[in-house]
């Protein structure tokens, strides 16, 4: 191991930077992060820096480096570009045996910078020994991708009962699987979920050996149009604790591999007018399984919330007192639109956009044509396929120009996209031609023209 990791605890300490220049000030900004009081040493100090180095209660000198300058410093940071006074600093300060950071030169360090994940007071550090930085920064990346934001509060919440489990569990390996249960049960769910009363409650509970109630849940979470690298990261991580997983058609199989492994999967998928699973049958579902104690997701194609019946399944899981967290997801409409080179709306072209289903519930009288038929206006059907001679009909008889320019685009942002492009006069045309099926998104509006406009090829946004 060439370096060795440790934290340094810098709060109130004082600490020489060198330089007064961009990178200067980026290296100060983690130490005053940490509390520690800048000393800043250069003939020039951007006005970035100096309010830095007041708010840390620190002092400014507006000079060339001289060795004095270390005096009283637990840390001494060079960050000029003048090599030969970067090696001068490295050298003084290892004869006096302070620890040194010479930026991008690791031969002149006996300290490093790591690549931080900050969920303070959990830090992660990675670093390459300065061999490969952006490695150590990449590796940074994925970490924050899939450790969520709010779980430095987990370790806040371990901080508040501390005391108490230790008192209570004198052995270690007792303490251990506790917090184990802890951070990976319903009570680490409610605290990432923002409830941290609640899980404070929780835990309380537990301590006091209350008998654990069977406390499930269910997350409505939305899995996007199909490409699973367009799931939220919270998305990916309730799929990955969830017992049983609840889906239906538009759920890409891609995406449900990435569930779980031993999750119980139950396919309640509906087909137009044949419906599999009647929905009051699979709200009874969500809360029979809750009710077992199991973390249930269900998985909705696109947004749970846009066309999704979200609404209705969390009113009866309200009714039910059963707790839940709706996660958002892609709509069809946003994630088709950009795979297929259709912005939705634009300065020139369209002024807003509207979500419409094109499930005619009667025949023609359902929609509100009249307030369809703005010029500046891009419209988005979703299940539109089977009404779709009617509503372009109704909207050339309301008003809406027949050279209007259309697009159909089947299975978006999948490996299997296909997109079709004419106007209202010829797409039902193209539909029975190209043997379009569902699931397939209508986007009306000029906005359709820039397809071409921005030379779109089908694989450009590198579809899956
Ligand atoms: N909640 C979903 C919509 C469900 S309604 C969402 O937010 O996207 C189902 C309709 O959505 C389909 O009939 C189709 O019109 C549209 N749709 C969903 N996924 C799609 C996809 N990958 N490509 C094209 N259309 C899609």
């Amino acid at each position: 191991m060439e370096f060795l990791p440790l934290f340094h605890n810098l709060r109130g300490a004082r600490v020489l930077v060198v330089g007064g220049g961009e990178i200067a000030l980026r290296k100060s900004r983690l130490l005053a992060d940490a509390g520690a009081i800048l000393r800043v040493v250069a003939p020039e100090i951007g006005t970035e820096l100096r309010e830095l180095i007041d708010s840390s209660g620190g002092e400014q000198i507006l000079r060339g480096y001289n060795e004095a300058d270390l005096n009283g410093c637990v840390l001494i940071i060079a960050a000029t570009d003048d090599e030969s006074l970067n090696a001068q600093v490295s050298s003084d300060a290892r004869a006096r045996g302070v620890p040194v950071n010479v930026v991008d030169a690791p031969a002149l360090c006996s300290v490093i910078f790591p690549a931080i994940v900050d969920r303070s007071p959990l830090v992660i550090a990675v670093s390459s020994g300065g061999d490969a930085p952006v490695l150590a920064r990449l590796i940074r990346a994925r970490m924050e991708s899939w450790i969520p934001p709010t779980y430095g509060h987990l370790a806040g919440l371990a901080a508040r009962f501390r005391h108490q489990v230790k008192k209570l569990f004198p052995n270690v390996q007792q303490r251990r699987a506790f917090w184990e249960d802890v951070f990976q049960g319903p009570i680490a769910d409610r605290q990432l979920a923002g409830q941290g009363a609640e899980a404070e409650r929780l835990l309380q509970a537990k301590l006091d050996g209350e008998p654990p109630v069977a406390s499930g849940e269910v997350y409505l979470v939305g899995a996007g149009p199909g490409d699973p690298d367009l799931l939220t990261f919270r998305a990916l991580r309730l799929m990955q604790q969830a017992d049983v997983v609840l889906y239906d058609r538009l759920v890409a199989p891609a995406i449900l591999e990435l569930c779980r492994r031993d999750a119980d999967r139950i396919y309640v998928g509906k087909k137009r007018a044949d419906h599999a699973v009647p929905q009051d049958q699979i709200n009874q579902q969500l809360v029979d399984l809750a009710k077992q104690g199991k973390r249930v997701v269900r998985l909705k194609g696109g947004d749970p919330f846009i066309f999704g019946r979200g609404g209705e399944e969390i009113e009866e899981l309200a009714a039910h007192g059963i707790p839940f967290q709706v996660v958002p997801g892609i709509t069809a409409a946003s994630g088709c639109a950009a795979y297929a080179g259709i912005p939705l709306t634009h300065r020139d072209y369209a002024q807003s956009v509207r979500f419409v289903t094109g499930h005619l519930k009667d025949g023609t009288s359902d929609l509100p044509w009249k307030d369809l038929v703005s010029p500046a206006q891009t419209l988005v059907f979703y299940m539109g396929l089977i009404g779709l001679p009617i509503i372009c009909s109704e909207l050339v008889k309301h008003g809406r120009s027949a050279d209007t320019p259309a697009a159909l685009i089947q299975q978006g942002t999948t490996s299997n996209q296909r997109v079709f492009t004419g106007t209202l006069a010829n797409l039902p045309q193209l539909v029975a031609e190209h043997e379009v099926h569902a699931p397939t998104l209508v986007i009306v509006g000029e906005v359709v023209t820039l397809r071409d406009k921005l030379k779109w090829f089908e694989g450009a946004q590198g579809t899956v």
